[in-house]
């Protein structure tokens, strides 16, 4: 009897302990969960989507912030370290190409998974800096490849789990699917397909839908006044209502030129969105709304 209770509390008062330390603050390691970083918000969902309560996502890049330049915080740098995977863009955004290597050299066991496998990436649409767009996932296509990258990961991370990750995966896919096919049926029959936003993040979302993208910031910077004299004259041309900002960028120029064609100007959010399924149906509305 007595051994049977020495047994009993030696199993027990661990995991009581165990209990109380996994509400320390800060740690990855909730509760037994699976430690996952992204770099972007829209990135958590996709990971939650497919790991369900086995993760613990966190991204690097809060909601708000620029991915082209945010520097990371000692607190996040420290919360790496026990992370057991790392979903990158793997586009070449720049949050990655200044600290990827730093993060992983805090953690160099952490699976690094790049979503951006399997995926054609394009030239951005900025004549003046020409090179590779890298906001793969404002396309619901490409997302169903990150989405299966991320399930790929989180299998070799905890293989026992395989068919719950795939069961996931394939629900979110179906409703990445609906998704894809609702924006494409709104968008479809607008003659005019030209749009002129801030910040050009909307690259792949227009790739997809035979969309035309314009972009006011030039070089990541605010654009010089005889390109705003050109822009607008296009815009006035092609009989352009709206400018679309986001909520990373200042809006000043995006103003300037929607009182000077008599316009409007919409916030669309391409980086710091949390809920991707939501965000993108309200994006496209807004798209269906702009385009006439
Ligand atoms: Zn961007």
């Amino acid at each position: 009897m007595s051994y049977k209770r020495s047994v009993t509390s030696a199993i027990l008062l661990p995991l009581i302990f165990l209990m109380f330390v996994s509400c320390a603050p800060a740690s990855r390691q909730v509760e037994g969960k699976i430690g996952v970083v992204v770099t972007v918000m829209p990135q958590v969902e996709f990971v939650n989507s497919v790991g369900g309560d086995r993760v613990s996502v966190s991204a690097m890049v809060p909601p708000g912030a620029n991915p082209h330049t945010y520097e990371v915080t000692p607190a996040q740098m420290a919360g790496v370290s026990s992370a057991k995977m790392y979903a990158k863009v793997g586009s070449p955004i720049e949050f990655e190409l200044t600290w990827l290597d730093k993060l992983i050299a805090q953690n160099p066991d952490m699976l690094v998974v790049d979503c951006s496998k399997g995926i054609d990436l394009i030239q951005s649409t900025d004549p003046d800096e020409p090179g590779i767009d890298p906001h793969i996932w404002t396309s619901v296509r490409n997302v169903r490849v990150m989405v299966k990258n991320i399930c790929d990961g989180l299998t070799r991370l905890d293989p026992a789990d395989t068919s719950y990750y795939e069961g996931n995966r394939d629900s979110y896919l179906q409703k990445l699917d609906a998704l894809d096919a609702d924006i494409k049926a709104s968008l479809e029959g607008i003659a005019n397909r030209t749009f002129i936003v801030y910040h050009p993040a909307w690259g792949y979302f227009a790739h997809d839908y035979g969309l035309t993208q314009l972009a006011i910031e030039q070089e990541g910077k605010e654009p010089k006044a005889a390109y705003m004299a050109r822009l607008i004259d296009e815009a006035k041309q092609k009989n352009i209502k709206v400018i679309f900002v986001s909520p990373q960028y200042d809006t000043r120029s995006a103003d300037a030129i929607a009182a000077e064609i008599g316009g409007r100007v919409v916030s669309i959010d391409a980086e710091g969105a949390k809920d991707y399924l939501d965000n993108m149906r309200k994006v496209a509305q807004a798209f269906k709304e702009a385009l006439r």
